[in-house]
């Protein structure tokens, strides 16, 4: 392998390896922090293909990184990985809802894909460094708990980004854009209630309701709503109702915030409000408040130099070529899903009537959202305020599907989802190439950066004193 453009031939050659993988961490759904066979999988792989392992990457013993480097100075790449499933979406790959086991995990959001192409490309780019004598310094960050977690924000905290020049990761997706567009950044908090328990018939006087807090807070919360920006949004459950019998007045009660707003400082002024609602909640009901901040991530700073050099990458290899019996498949899926995802996805991207129409979209697009804020969150905000990134979306699921649901299962289990990761793996790969070997593209990726970074302080997402939670890992 000499010149850039091999390495995709490198990765077809070698693609059985990686889809093997993906289907394993599909077969095996692991959720948040419990991501123990892939996690070992992985960094097992990585150690064959003679990367250097480090394990517990910001006290999480499912988090690793897998380094290989020439020994003379030069960039330092990373590629971002996850792994983690979601609880209750299991699925066989079949066109129509069937769970494998019923209430049992699945990849929903296509992380066995998204783990396994970002690793995929960093084996590629050091055997390419590798032959063609090029210094730099390659890395897989194996990145655990994104859904929920923000596993990548304690590896922030750590400092695991820091000293990267420039990373990559992509999500699977509708359509094959790497990103210009931002998302929200997301606190979640428990707000627990503490008070008095009583008989409610006899002696209600004696009683300090906790439940009567939970629901004052939410009511406040409620009114809020109409004060905050466009993009603000605000979801709760109550985690604990206080009790079973009516006649005992609670003296718990607990209830579950998700806050999300663009900017950091958005965030935590949102996060204010309602906690200054909780406060007077508890005042209220003469309760006594406890706040518990749960995760949090900060909204994507996507570069659009590395954008750029992605979609340059991906009109060299060209569209993905889904076969007929593909799209049938994706066809299928999307009659069994209620219409009105496909018009969705359009809409948000720009897609046209007749984009729109099709089961499964290989084609190749520049930037689809520029300008846009997406209303998720992912943990992939906190690598991007310590390293330039963009995220490539890549086409491994029907289009009239929504993430987090059975349709994603199904697709990424199969050669549509294994299609769309191996797309991705050579468009990051080959992207990657050219920060290497072109220092005036790094330099332009970096200048992008600092002129964003410096703009908007980052805000740890989460306390200082916060550890992630601990799970005995069997491999470890
Ligand atoms: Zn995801």
């Amino acid at each position: 392998m000499k010149a850039k453009s091999e390495i995709t031939t490198w990765l077809d050659q070698n693609e059985p390896h990686f889809t093997e993988m993906a289907d394993e961490i599909w077969a095996n759904p692991e959720i948040r922090f419990q991501e123990f066979k892939a996690s070992k999988l992985q960094a097992d792989f990585m150690e064959e293909a003679g990367f250097e392992i480090t394990w517990d990457i910001g006290g999480l013993n499912t988090a690793f990184i897998a380094e290989w480097r020439t020994g003379q100075a030069g960039p330092v790449i990373g590629f971002a990985g996850e792994y983690d499933a979601l609880p209750g979406l299991s699925q066989k790959v079949q066109g129509a809802p069937a769970p494998i086991q019923a209430g049992g995990h699945g990849h929903g959001c296509g992380h066995n894909l998204l783990g396994t192409g970002a690793l995929a490309a960093a084996v590629a780019v050091k055997q390419w460094l590798q032959e063609t004598g090029t210094p730099g310094t390659v890395r897989y960050y194996g990145c655990p708990a994104e859904e929920g977690g923000s596993g990548k924000a304690y590896m922030a905290r750590a400092g695991a980004f820091d000293d990267l020049d420039a990373a990559f990761n992509f999500h699977p997706g509708h359509a094959n854009y790497a990103s210009k567009g931002s998302c929200l950044g997301v606190q979640s908090m428990k707000f627990r209630f503490h008070g008095r328990t009583s008989h409610a018939g006899a002696a209600p006087h004696m009683g300090r309701s906790a439940l009567d807090a939970v629901e004052l807070m939410n009511v406040g919360v409620n009114f809020l709503r109409e004060h905050v920006e466009d993009q603000v949004r605000i979801h709760y459950v109550i985690t604990d109702g206080g009790g079973t019998f009516p006649n005992i007045v609670p003296d718990k009660a607990e209830v579950y915030y998700y806050v999300r707003a663009h900017l950091p400082a958005q965030v935590q002024e949102v996060v204010r409000r309602v906690r200054n609602i909780a406060q007077g909640a508890a005042m209220m009901t003469e309760t006594q408040l406890e706040e518990i901040v749960e995760h949090g991530t900060n909204c994507v700073l996507n570069n659009h130099a590395l954008a750029d050099l992605q979609y340059e990458a991906m009109q060299e290899i060209g569209p993905i070529p889904f076969t007929a019996a593909e799209k049938a498949f994706a066809a299928e899926i999307n009659a069994n899903n209620a219409p009105g995802n496909s018009d969705f996805v359009a809409r948000s991207l720009g897609l046209s009537a007749n984009e729109a129409a099709e089961s499964l979209l290989g084609d190749v697009y520049a930037s689809l959202d520029e300008g846009k804020v997406h209303t998720a969150s992912t943990d992939v905000g906190d690598l991007s305020w310590k390293a330039p990134v963009s995220m490539l979306h890549t086409a491994c699921w029907p289009l009239n599907v929504a993430a987090h649901s059975w349709g994603v299962v199904a697709s990424g289990g199969m050669s549509i989802g294994h299609k769309g990761m191996m797309y991705a793996a050579k468009v990051m790969a080959r992207a990657a190439l050219d920060l290497f070997d072109d220092p005036a593209q790094l330099q332009a990726v970096r200048a992008e950066f600092d002129a964003a970074t410096s703009a908007t302080p980052y805000i740890a997402p989460i306390p200082t004193d916060k550890e992630p939670p601990q799970f005995e890992n069997p491999y470890r």
